[in-house]
């Protein structure tokens, strides 16, 4: 799976406002991430075999580290271990293991029976919707709007900037998603190796970088403040007093962090229009 990834990434905003995108694309990515690195390094392989499956033609010979259950699982305690002490939030290194643990489940509908439990000899999983196009297409195409409705639902744009970066965004991995899946095999291993990792990676953060920071949370927009919550009017505009639109904020401790977070809010947002909530 790919773009199928990114719509569950883009869904889990909702669950976890207070972690960013492109930390939810890195946990939902992070073994697909870490595939080009061992492919380059000799510890894993992968063979490119031209009609193994009807949509992708790769023959995964083994990637015990990156894709069996077992170390995946360790993974996303990793991840979901970094996650809690970069931000402190018991909900967000939460989702962000369970993201990262997702994508076995998720590669498990469209592979064919090449996903270990675990290291060694273990018996291979996958159900194998590889070999029909039109149920990748359906899948994966289904997940990624679902996720972009979601998000987009959960934020919006604070200029014209978040919302041309947000869908050059979401353009770019549709395009690269159906040139991958429509267009030739690739030319050799160590070029789907370098296509996983360096350039791509670099783009779509730098896109990520783009439209996030143009972007707040839905719930925390000035102008329509939820019915029977406090805002004061002045001459500079209207000034927020704090908890506008914590409720859809999640746990004590997030609402705690808003409340803080935003007592800069007014100076920020006369000069720049933007906020910022942990
Ligand atoms: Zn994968």
């Amino acid at each position: 799976m790919f773009i199928g990834h990114f719509g569950l990434g883009l869904g889990l905003k909702r669950v976890a406002p207070a972690v960013s995108l492109g930390t939810l694309f890195l946990a939902v990515q992070f073994v697909d991430l870490l595939w080009p690195t061992l492919l380059l390094l000799g510890i894993e392989h992968v063979e490119i075999s031209p009609g193994i499956t009807n949509v992708v033609p790769l023959h995964f010979v083994d990637y015990p580290i990156s894709h069996s259950l077992l170390t995946m699982l360790g993974w996303g305690v990793l991840f979901s271990a970094v996650c809690w002490v970069v931000s402190k939030s018991r909900t967000g290194a939460i989702v962000c293991g369970l993201a990262v643990v997702s994508h076995w489940l998720l590669d498990l509908l469209m592979h064919r029976p090449d996903l270990p439990l675990y290291p060694g000899e273990s018996p291979l999983f996958g159900l194998g919707l590889w070999n029909s196009l039109p149920a990748t297409l359906a899948i994966e195409t289904t997940m990624f709007a679902a996720g972009v409705w979601i998000y987009t639902r959960t934020t919006r744009s604070l200029d014209r900037t978040g919302s041309i970066g947000f869908w050059s965004l979401i353009a770019f991995l549709a395009v690269v998603y159906l040139s991958s899946i429509l267009g030739p095999p690739p030319p050799s291993v160590d070029a789907v190796a370098w296509d996983g990792s360096g350039a791509m990676a670099a783009h779509r953060l730098g896109l990520l970088g783009r439209q996030a920071s143009h972007r707040e949370l839905a719930s925390a927009h000035l102008s329509q403040p939820p019915h029977g919550l406090p805002v004061a009017c002045g001459p500079g505009g209207a000034q927020l007093r704090i908890k506008v639109g914590v409720r859809q904020l999640g746990p004590a401790h997030a609402i705690r962090q808003a409340e803080i977070n935003l007592l800069p809010f007014h100076s920020e947002f006369i000069g720049r229009r933007r906020i910022w909530i942990e």
